[in-house]
């Protein structure tokens, strides 16, 4: 099944979580052939777990830290997700990459712990502009891959993985969607080479300036799985509109 899903990044705080899925349940309660997903940030999760259950919507979180328990202030761990009934969680994310210092080591070891405890992670990977540019793009995405799955080989089948190039990430400027395309077919044959039992059931979702407007023309190529959206998936008609959009 396709996969939209929604990143609310740090935004939407756990009132404003209440007044979004009681105007959003209705507008996709029809919505079956296809998975929705609502990333929130951590303090949403309480309120959304109790008012998504039974429902077509799943849970998912935007972090995951890779130790069980212990003394790591801050963090949050797989188990603490599960008990929640969070279903998804978001591994990787440019912003985690870039603003946070995560690398693929320790993007590597959140995989491992996820896998380890259940939980579907989403794994984002994608280039700069200056790799871009430099003619990098395969081999970023290629690395970003094999260090992230380095031991999972056998496990490629139990994650998705959001291919999010940083340039068009909230810029107002997507890729094409052939690009998107060519990135998703590339990323496919990745797995294929590194697990020679892999199923396919690797969802590759496109991320990076998906509006209304433009999600259908990326849901028309054969090799996106899915969407994951920031900035346009913060309004509940607006979101509802992209779920529908194909
Ligand atoms: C994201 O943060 O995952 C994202 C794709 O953001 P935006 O849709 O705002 O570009």
């Amino acid at each position: 099944m396709k996969l939209i899903s929604a990143n609310w990044k740090m935004n939407i705080t756990p009132s404003q979580t209440k007044e979004y899925i009681i105007k959003f349940l209705p507008l996709i309660e029809d919505v079956k052939d296809r998975e929705i997903l609502l990333c929130v940030p951590y303090t949403s999760l309480c309120i959304a777990s109790e008012m998504l259950k039974g429902t077509n919507v799943k849970l998912g979180a935007q972090n995951v830290y890779y130790e069980q328990k212990g003394a790591f202030t801050g963090e949050i761990s797989v188990s603490m997700l599960k008990d929640l009934g969070v279903s998804y969680v978001i591994v990787g994310h440019s912003e985690r990459r870039w603003i946070f210092g995560e690398d693929d080591e320790a993007v590597n070891k959140k995989l491992v712990a996820c896998l380890d405890g259940g939980l579907r992670p989403i794994l984002c990977v994608g280039e700069r502009l200056d790799e871009r540019e430099a003619g990098l793009t395969y081999k970023v995405i290629e690395t970003q891959i094999r260090i992230a799955l380095s031991s999972l080989e056998n496990y490629t089948d139990m994650i998705d993985i959001a291919y999010e190039p940083v340039w068009a990430i909230g810029s107002g400027n997507p890729a094409t969607p052939e690009d998107a395309q060519a990135v998703h077919r590339f990323i496919k044959n990745v797995l294929e080479d590194l697990n020679k039992n892999y199923q396919g059931m690797t969802r590759v979702v496109y991320g990076g300036s998906v509006n209304v407007h433009n999600a259908g023309e990326f849901m028309k190529m054969p090799d996106v799985d899915g969407l994951l959206v920031g900035g346009a998936s913060l309004d509940p008609k607006t979101f509802s509109q992209i779920v529908k959009s194909f």
